[in-house]
């Protein structure tokens, strides 16, 4: 016998359900469930990714001085205030480890992004989770659940899983409300969709306790590379510097995530093409009577009538080769969401529950 046992809270963490990828006994799946970009990556990153493999013997840089410089220029940011993960998923990491512990609370809302409450845990904090309206970020509601232990405020704008999004003056709100010892974190991973929104980064500049963070595996579609980043306050940066592991992320990953960002022409051709294609879905579901909130991000939360249609019409999808996301998790039983594909993929999942709907009549 020993007396072997994790720190505090680790056993409570309840696993990480990931996007579903394969049905068995169902070929040529169309895998709508994890918001992927259905182009793939640019053509660059695709070349960047070939010629890092005669590198493949170094260890990778540990500053990412050339990717901080890439994305600084894209954006019009202070490159020394950027600090690169593997995943926004690390960025959440690292500011909970650092900023919450026993005893403190991180506050996020009922449909909020899983890794919050994971991170948090992780930590040994407390996760408070905190009421929308009607799938809306509630900006009264993220007040009211702080406290003075509160140290961190995760808000995904647009969110995750309901596509919605609240405006620049409401999160200026937000971040002027939270206690002065709480740090409020933007989550931009799909601020890159909503044209003319900069997913926070001017009121980064303006206050210093916001934090951003962004990914690349949505709209640049290199979710298997695994690179996100954050942006705040130098102070704040250079605190989550000491716990990132040297060389966090590979060559690989850096070359691909520069290549990626630079490819304007490539990431204006995605824009246009999920704008495009998530208007139609939208209004195909609801022509079948599956309404749906308007998406500022690359998927569509579809309304059911009850958890059992919800879970009904997946199977069916599921037996047409269509993957989508159960949201129960997400405290949302009766909905789906449906990343927005291609043409074709969004034309056979807008059939396909089309003849949900008519078989349940
Ligand atoms: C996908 C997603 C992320 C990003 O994850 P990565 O770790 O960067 O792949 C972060 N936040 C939200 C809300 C997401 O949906």
């Amino acid at each position: 016998m020993n007396s072997i046992t994790p720190q505090p809270g680790i056993m409570d963490i309840a696993l990480y359900q990931g996007g579903k990828a394969a049905v068995e006994g169902v070929s040529n799946v169309v895998k709508l469930s994890s918001n992927e970009n259905p182009f793939g990556p640019s053509p660059a990153a695709q070349e960047a990714v070939r010629r890092s493999v005669h590198e493949l013997h170094r260890y990778p840089n540990t500053d990412h001085a050339s990717l901080r410089r890439a994305i600084a220029e894209v954006h019009g940011l202070d490159a020394a205030r950027i600090i690169c993960g593997v995943g926004s998923d690390e960025i959440i990491h690292f500011l909970c480890q650092c900023y919450a512990g026993p005893g403190d609370e991180v506050v996020h809302s009922v449909h909020g992004f899983g890794m919050y409450r994971i991170s948090a845990m992780a930590a040994g904090a407390t996760p408070v989770e905190v009421p929308e309206r009607e799938r809306v970020t509630d900006v009264d509601a993220f007040l009211a659940g702080c406290t003075d232990r509160t140290k961190l405020v995760f808000l995904a704008n647009p969110n995750n899983p309901t596509g919605t999004m609240i405006g620049m003056a409401e999160i200026e709100r937000l971040a002027a409300g939270i206690p002065s010892q709480a740090i409020l974190v933007l989550d931009g991973a799909y601020a890159e969709y909503v044209g003319g929104y900069d997913g926070g980064a001017r009121l980064v500049e303006a206050r210093n306790n916001v934090v951003m963070t962004r990914t690349f595996s949505k709209l640049y579609g290199l979710g298997g590379l695994r690179v996100g980043w954050g942006y705040g306050p130098q102070e704040i940066i250079d605190v989550l510097n000491r716990i990132r592991g040297p060389f966090n992320l590979s060559g690989t990953a850096l070359a691909a995530a520069e290549a990626a960002v630079q490819d304007r022409a490539f990431v204006e051709k995605c824009l246009a093409e999920n704008a495009r294609m998530r208007t139609w879905l939208a209004e195909a579901l609801a022509e079948h009577g599956v309404p749906s909130d308007t998406s500022m991000a690359n998927f569509i939360l579809a309304r059911f009538a009850s958890p059992e249609e919800a879970e009904a019409c997946d199977a069916y999808l599921q037996s047409q080769g269509l993957i989508v996301r159960r949201v129960a998790g997400y405290q949302l039983p009766a909905a789906l969401r449906i990343t927005v594909g291609d043409e074709s993929s969004c034309r056979r999942v807008a059939h396909a529950v089309g003849q949900f709907k008519a078989g349940q009549r």
